[in-house]
């Protein structure tokens, strides 16, 4: 096993040293531990190491891991970072501080009827900045139509998140959904993973999603 403190240490330098050469501070961006398939001894030490973010993919598997830790510790924060069924919305707005993947005209509509008692109140839309179409999030072309509809439903959207094709130059769609924030007025940027996340924040990062460069490889 990785020493994830000594880790975690490193990838925060990482990040500081890459904002500040942009001329960015380093606390303005958020590192999201992704916590997904990962064994609960790993999780236990990010915890020990001050780590208070976490990213997962999955409701029922966070909500399984999280709901007990949460109630000990009102500082945790946790995002969902993989799609969402709309039968799973109403669990994923009290489990989560903030969803990254609302991608669909639906998935707006219920998500804007349980906001009343919910936990969540960080919202981004996932665009799918690559075209490819076994992956969620909405077309570039459409996200106008899908922001209209969030405005319009009283879902507040703070940011864009993206996840570049396998084997793609990285830099091009982080920079497609940098251009695309500003068009918008949305100043988040959810983008950037284990491999990445430098580049991400060369190019307006706000939050970057590292699972595997801090926790090691995943199970499964
Ligand atoms: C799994 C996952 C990550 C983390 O990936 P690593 O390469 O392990 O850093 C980030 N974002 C999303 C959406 C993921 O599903």
């Amino acid at each position: 096993m990785t020493d994830i403190a000594a880790t975690l240490d490193d990838i925060t330098r990482r990040i500081n040293r890459t904002a500040q050469s942009g001329g960015r501070r380093g606390s303005d961006i958020t590192l999201i531990a992704v916590s997904k398939m990962q064994d609960d001894a790993r999780i236990d030490a990010a915890l020990a190491a001050g780590m208070r973010v976490f990213g997962e993919n999955r409701v029922q598997e966070a909500q399984a891991r999280w709901a007990p830790r949460r109630d000990l510790d009102p500082d945790l924060r946790l995002h969902l970072i993989g799609p969402l069924q709309t039968n799973k919305a109403k669990q994923a707005l009290a489990l989560f501080d903030a969803i990254h993947t609302i991608d669909r005209p639906d998935l707006v509509r219920v998500l804007a009827r349980g906001l009343g008692d919910a936990r969540a109140k960080e919202f981004f839309v996932q665009v799918n900045t690559g075209e490819e179409p076994q992956k969620s999030g909405v077309a570039p072309a459409d996200l106008g139509g899908l922001l209209d509809l969030c405005r319009a439903e009283g879902v507040p959207v703070s940011g864009l998140m993206c996840i570049p094709p396998a084997g793609a130059a990285a830099g091009l769609h982080f920079g497609l959904l940098q251009k695309l924030g500003r068009r918008f007025g949305l100043d988040q940027l959810s983008m950037g993973m284990s491999d990445d996340f430098e580049i991400a924040i060369r190019f307006g990062a706000t939050h970057v999603r590292v699972g595997s460069a801090l926790f090691g490889a995943r199970a499964g």
